[in-house]
């Protein structure tokens, strides 16, 4: 059939009407898709299928022809488009017509978190010592030999390294190991030229020692004390300790202290506190005695200013012209003798039947 290009112009005209009618006529996605694949599709599209036929035509029809054809296209692209957006438009607005916004149904609340009750001790007991003008200083929970044991009085050999077993970690910079007690943090406190005496501190945190059991977990939390100045005495020890545990635990709760040891202080005490689920009686939990060992104390033992003054070069720790007393006590431990909890292991298990009990 000879083509010419008053036929070409006509079956454009009448691509251009029956499109036309198809977009108007479309209301959803799919019928777009299938008008598009019937005129435009590269395969079997009718408007596709002229344009490549142009090839065949004469050469003065197809200038022509193609001018024509490819208005037709864009004029159909054109309107797609605008098929598109109304089709959109429609089903939003449909979409929203069917749904309801029930205002009268409760909202969710997130679950409210509370404070670790270990937190919550550790907390108060850091605002007791605040109050009797101690700083709070933290240190680092990675150590090395030197801060954790050496300075402390406690050389490569020292038996009371049994008692103190931990984690080592090898790298770069030489053997670290997990701090045992927060005393590192004394040392480290210390040895830094802004804190000459007189010192008042306190150092609580994280421990780690290799135990596990009903009493003993391989990480707990400690705080710690160290007071230093010149004439610092046993005396201001027992006042201050008996001030902390009065304040911790209420003023009717007798406080006594027995000797002990330690190989940073000399000489060192234990501090007893009349059991407080007794009374004094004696109890299951005082094993009769009346009494609950509570924490560890002592004077610093000369040894310890001694090793700071001499990495120090000087004499800003000269045992000679200043004294001192330290102590510690193990946060956990107050936090079970307060609640009466028999498993330290409780506290670290992340089971929220546990943990929600306390207040926080
Ligand atoms: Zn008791």
């Amino acid at each position: 059939m000879a083509e010419t290009v008053e036929s070409i112009r006509q079956q454009v005209q009448g691509l251009r009407e029956e499109a036309t009618a198809a977009l108007a006529a479309a209301g959803d996605t799919p019928t777009l898709r299938a008008v598009q694949d019937r005129f435009l599709g590269r395969r079997s599209g009718v408007v596709s299928g002229l344009l490549k036929s142009l090839g065949k035509l004469p050469s003065e029809v197809r200038r022509d022809a193609g001018r024509e054809l490819n208005v037709l296209k864009r004029e159909i692209e054109g309107r797609l488009e605008e098929a598109r957006a109304r089709v959109e438009a429609q089903a939003f607005a449909a979409r929203l017509a069917g749904e309801r916004l029930d205002l009268s149904l409760p909202g969710r609340r997130p679950p409210r978190g509370r404070r670790h009750p270990v937190t919550v001790v550790r907390e108060e007991l850091e605002d007791i010592f605040i109050a009797m003008g101690y700083e709070v200083y933290e240190g680092r929970e990675v150590e090395d030999d030197y801060h954790c044991f050496e300075a402390l009085n406690m050389p490569p050999d020292h038996p009371a390294r049994d008692m103190q077993d931990t984690f080592y970690l090898e790298g770069a910079e030489g053997q670290r190991l997990l701090r045992t007690h927060t005393s590192s943090s004394q040392i480290r406190y210390m040895l830094d030229n802004e804190h000459p005496p007189l010192v008042r501190i306190i150092c609580p945190g994280k421990v780690f020692r290799r135990d596990d059991d009903i009493t003993h977990s391989p990480m707990f939390q400690q705080v710690e004390g160290l007071v230093v100045g010149p004439g610092i005495t046993l005396g201001d020890l027992k006042g201050s300790i008996e001030a902390f545990l009065h304040a911790l635990f209420g003023s009717q709760y007798p406080v006594r202290f027995r000797p002990s040891f330690f190989p940073y202080t000399e000489p060192s005490v234990e501090a007893d506190l009349g059991c407080i689920v007794c009374g004094g009686k004696g109890c299951r939990v005082c094993k009769g005695t009346g009494w609950v060992e509570i924490l560890g104390s002592g004077m610093v033992n000369p040894a310890v200013f001694e090793a700071v003054n001499s990495r120090l070069g000087g004499a800003v720790y000269d045992p000679e012209k200043v004294t001192g007393f330290a102590f510690g006590i193990g946060i956990e431990r107050v936090a079970m003798m307060r609640h009466g909890i028999d498993d330290i292991r409780l506290f670290y298990g992340s089971d929220l039947r546990f943990l929600e009990q306390f207040r926080g």
